[in-house]
C-alpha cells in the first residue's frame, strides 16, 4: 500500500492552553493508480488530515495526539525531518489551493521550478532548466521559455495554477496531495486544469484528490472518502456506487447540493447549520444536529465507523 493513514487524532493548542480535537481517528489508503477524493465541507478536517502526511501543520499549535501514517510503509508522523524533507517535493508532490500563497512572489516561475528540481535532483542546471521548460508546457503554458521568465504576479489565475501543477509534479512523485486545486478558478478553466490533472495523473502514482465539491470528485476519483467535523463518516471503494447509492445523510445531503440538468432553475436544497468548530464536538453523532434523520439515541453515545463489506464504510445508526 503506498499510503495508509492510521487512527490519526490531530489537536491544536488553543490560547487557555486547551487541548482541541480537530481531527479524530482517521484511517484512510491510497495506493498506487488509485484518486482518493477526500470530501466534506470546509472545516471538516480533510486538509488537517492531508498537511499531516507531510507534517506542513504549523507545529505548536497542532499535535499529532495518535495514529500513524505510513508512506510506502515509513510513518511520516515519527520520521527524522530530514529525512520527511527529502519525501516533500521529491516523492511526496503537495498542489495547494493557492498558488499566489505558495509561489515566492520574489522570484521568477522558472527559477522557482529549476531550484526545486536542484534540490532534490543531482541534475545540471541547464538539464534542471529543460525540464522546467518542459513541464511549463506540458501543462498547458503557452511560450514557456517565454514565461519562465515572468513573475507569479504577471500571469493568471489560471496559469498560476498550471505552475503550481508543474511544481508539484514534476519530479514525478509517487504520491500527489492536491488540495483543492481548482477551487479559486472560474468553470471553464477549473474544467481545463481538471482535465489536465487527470491526464498527467501516472498509473504508478496516488492522488489524494481534497475538495468540497461533489462535482470534481466525480470527474476524478477512483474511490472516496467523506469527512465531517473530524471524522470520516463514510468510505466507498467505487466512486460510480457511491454516487448511485450515498449511505450517510451528510453524503447524500452533499449530493443533493449538486447542480445538474435536472435541477435547472430549481433551488438546491441546503444543508442546515453549520460544521461545528473544533472544540465544540458534542457526544454522540457530530452531524444530529443537522441530521433529518436523527432520533433521540443518535445524540447519545459516539458512533462508530461500520464496515458495510466490499471495504465500504458508514458512520451512522441506520445503516
Ligand atoms: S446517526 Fe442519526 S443523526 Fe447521525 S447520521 Fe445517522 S441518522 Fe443522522
Amino acid at each position: 500500500m503506498l499510503l495508509e493513514i492510521k487512527n490519526l487524532s490531530v489537536s491544536f493548542d488553543n490560547d487557555e492552553g486547551e487541548l482541541l480535537s480537530a481531527v479524530k481517528d482517521v484511517s484512510l489508503s491510497l495506493d498506487r493508480g488509485e484518486i482518493l477524493g477526500l470530501v466534506g465541507e470546509s472545516g471538516c478536517g480533510k486538509s488537517v488530515t492531508a498537511m499531516s502526511i507531510v507534517r506542513l501543520l504549523p507545529s505548536p499549535p497542532a499535535k499529532y495526539v495518535g495514529g500513524k501514517i505510513l508512506f510506502d510503509g515509513e510513518d511520516t508522523l515519527s520520521m527524522p525531518l530530514p529525512q520527511l524533507r527529502k519525501l516533500r517535493g521529491k516523492r511526496i508532490g503537495v498542489i495547494f489551493q493557492d498558488p499566489m500563497n505558495s509561489l515566492s512572489p520574489l522570484h521568477r516561475i522558472g527559477e522557482q521550478l529549476v531550484e526545486m528540481v536542484l534540490l532534490h535532483t543531482e541534475m545540471s542546471k541547464a538539464a534542471a532548466r529543460d525540464l522546467a521548460l518542459e513541464w511549463l508546457e506540458k501543462v498547458g503554458i503557452p511560450d514557456p521559455a517565454i514565461r519562465a521568465k515572468a513573475y507569479p504576479h504577471e500571469l493568471s489565475g489560471g496559469m498560476q495554477q498550471r505552475v503550481m501543477i508543474a511544481m508539484g509534479l514534476m519530479l514525478e512523485p509517487d504520491l500527489i496531495i492536491a488540495d483543492e486545486p481548482t477551487t479559486a478558478l472560474d468553470v471553464t478553466i477549473q474544467a481545463q486544469i481538471l482535465r489536465l490533472m487527470k491526464r498527467l495523473h501516472r498509473i504508478n502514482s496516488g492522488v489524494l484528490l481534497i475538495t468540497h465539491d461533489m462535482g470534481v470528485v466525480s470527474q476524478m476519483a477512483t474511490k472516496i472518502a467523506v469527512m465531517y467535523a473530524g471524522e470520516v463518516v463514510e468510505t466507498a471503494e467505487n466512486v460510480s456506487d457511491f454516487f448511485a447509492n450515498p449511505k450517510h445523510p451528510y453524503s447524500r445531503a452533499l449530493l443533493q447540493s449538486i447542480p445538474s440538468a435536472l435541477t435547472r432553475g430549481k433551488r438546491l436544497p441546503v444543508i442546515p447549520g453549520n460544521v461545528p468548530p473544533i472544540g465544540s464536538f458534542k457526544d454522540g453523532c457530530r452531524f444530529a444536529d443537522r441530521c433529518a434523520f436523527s432520533r433521540d439515541e443518535c445524540f447519545k453515545s459516539n458512533i462508530p465507523l461500520k464496515s458495510l463489506g466490499n471495504e465500504n464504510s458508514v458512520r451512522c445508526l441506520f445503516n
